[in-house]
């Protein structure tokens, strides 16, 4: 932001936006005050080309959002799993979407092992699940495909992670219906694509993790 002139102009573009969205529906500020009950949470990336509520079609109130730099989720961050909890035991949101996307600055940086500073260190969780899958990426074939590839790995294992915090466990423990799903966007269509893992139990977790050597923290097959 350089100037105030700048800010005006932001402040200028919010009370259009809540102008139109007064005159189509009078209360919804009203009512959107009191409560909000969004049947969703979404993970994803903190890239500016991506943001929940405007891809899904989505009004306030209607999803729960974290984001960080490669959407990822980590079993230390207080943060994002505060996030999840407040969401899963509060709100009690009936899905979770762990969204990646392809052509990410913060993935693309894990893969050419470029250096921008401190967040080098957040980014060792990217570097991870490309260690861990060296092999599959070896044989995507070019770079441009074995970035795509890490793309959607990275997701793939973000979602397993979610699975695994105590927050879902215990949710899944109790009986609550929550299901955990994998998401990629293309930037360059603005669609969103499946992963082909969703999980709803601590079996289907099970199920995909044995299914996928791979995966994190994946049981070792018994010979
Ligand atoms: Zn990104």
């Amino acid at each position: 932001m350089s100037g105030t002139d700048d800010l005006d102009s932001l402040l200028e573009r919010n009370r259009q936006w809540a102008a139109a969205l007064t005159d189509s529906d009078p209360q919804y500020f009203v009512r959107l005050a009191h409560q909000q009950l969004p049947r969703y949470l979404w993970i994803g990336c903190s890239d500016s080309r991506v943001p929940a509520n405007q891809i899904l079609g989505l009004m306030p109130g209607e999803i729960f959002v974290h984001r960080n730099v490669a959407n990822v989720v980590v079993h230390s961050d207080l943060n994002c799993l505060s996030v999840i909890q407040y969401a899963v035991e509060v709100l009690r949101v009936r899905d979770i979407i762990v969204c990646g996307h392809y052509g990410c600055g913060g993935v693309s940086a894990a893969f050419r092992e470029q250096k921008f500073g401190l967040i080098d260190n957040w980014l060792r969780h990217v570097q991870d699940v490309r260690h861990r899958h060296s092999a599959e990426l070896a044989a995507a074939g070019s770079s441009e495909a074995q970035l795509r590839r890490l793309c959607e790995l990275h997701v793939l294992a973000q979602t397993v992670h979610v699975g695994e915090t105590t927050v879902v466990q215990d949710a899944w423990r109790r009986g609550q219906e929550l299901a955990v799903h994998g998401l990629i966007y293309g930037l360059d269509d603005g669609i969103l694509r499946h992963l082909g893992l969703s999980m709803t139990s601590d079996a289907g977790l099970a199920a995909y993790k044995e299914s996928h050597p791979a995966a994190p923290s994946a049981r070792l097959a018994p010979r």
